[in-house]
């Protein structure tokens, strides 16, 4: 899916949302809904939903490879600092970090709105969760490519990380948004901080050469111990 963002540094593009695909346990798991008789109302409206997610998604990238230090609490990625304890630690193995966005764009997120005015909350709640798993699914296709890329330069690929998570302030995604050309891909950063379309992911990674050290989650050493988010595993490519 991707070129190699090695070579020049950087890699944008877009795929099928197909290609992305809605992964029924991981959609399951959001709406909090097992897989119930196929000839139940709320049963067809999941396939509703995933069918026109399907149509409407419009998947797009980018991913820029810059170097990366940590310090104390702070994170040079590029030409950026970073605050944040939690990140720093995860960064501390890095030699180079990626800046990640992703979107499945604005139609998804236009419809979600269209449902609700038109009160027919099942189906945009039903939608809006499609386009949440489309959107983490794709993140994961692309982390998955760099991190293929990233083995044949000897380097190995941590968890990722997005400001208003953990301890990082979510005002801090202005000064990840210098290091991606989102303008490109046609999201916007309100004064919110919340981007638009909603349905996009911001994020940085580490790449490093030591690969347990890099794949080793900052909640390893965080303080926060009923977090529902922890993770308790390294970090490992998905496999597709
Ligand atoms: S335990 Fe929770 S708050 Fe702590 S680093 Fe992990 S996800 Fe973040």
């Amino acid at each position: 899916m991707l070129d190699d963002p090695f070579v020049d540094g950087f890699a944008r593009g877009a795929c099928s949302a197909e290609a992305v695909g809605v992964r029924d346990a991981a959609l399951r798991e959001l709406i909090g809904e097992k897989k119930l008789d196929a000839a139940s109302p709320v049963e067809q409206a999941v396939r509703e939903a995933k069918a026109l997610g399907l149509a409407l998604a419009q998947p797009r990238f980018y991913v820029a490879m810059h170097a990366a230090h940590a310090e104390g609490a702070q994170v040079t990625v590029g030409a950026q600092i970073f605050e944040s304890p939690l990140l720093a630690q995860a960064m501390r193995p890095a030699e180079q970090a990626a800046a990640l966005l992703v979107t499945v764009g604005r139609p998804l997120a236009e419809r979600v709105t269209a449902l609700a005015d038109e009160k027919n909350v099942l189906a945009a709640y039903l939608l809006d969760a499609v386009g949440s798993v489309l959107v983490e699914e794709l993140a994961d296709l692309v982390q998955g490519d760099v991190a293929a890329y990233a083995a044949r330069h000897g380097l190995f690929v941590g968890y990722r990380y997005s400001p208003g998570y953990c301890d990082w302030d979510i005002r801090e995604q202005a000064k990840l948004f210098a290091l991606l050309d989102a303008g490109s891909l046609e999201v916007r950063l309100p004064p919110s901080m919340l981007m638009d379309p909603r349905k996009s992911i911001s994020a940085v990674f580490p790449l490093g050469r030591d690969a347990r050290a890099i794949a080793a989650p900052s909640c390893f050493g965080c303080a926060v111990r009923d977090c529902k988010n922890r993770r308790t595993e390294p970090y490992s490519p998905p496999l597709r």
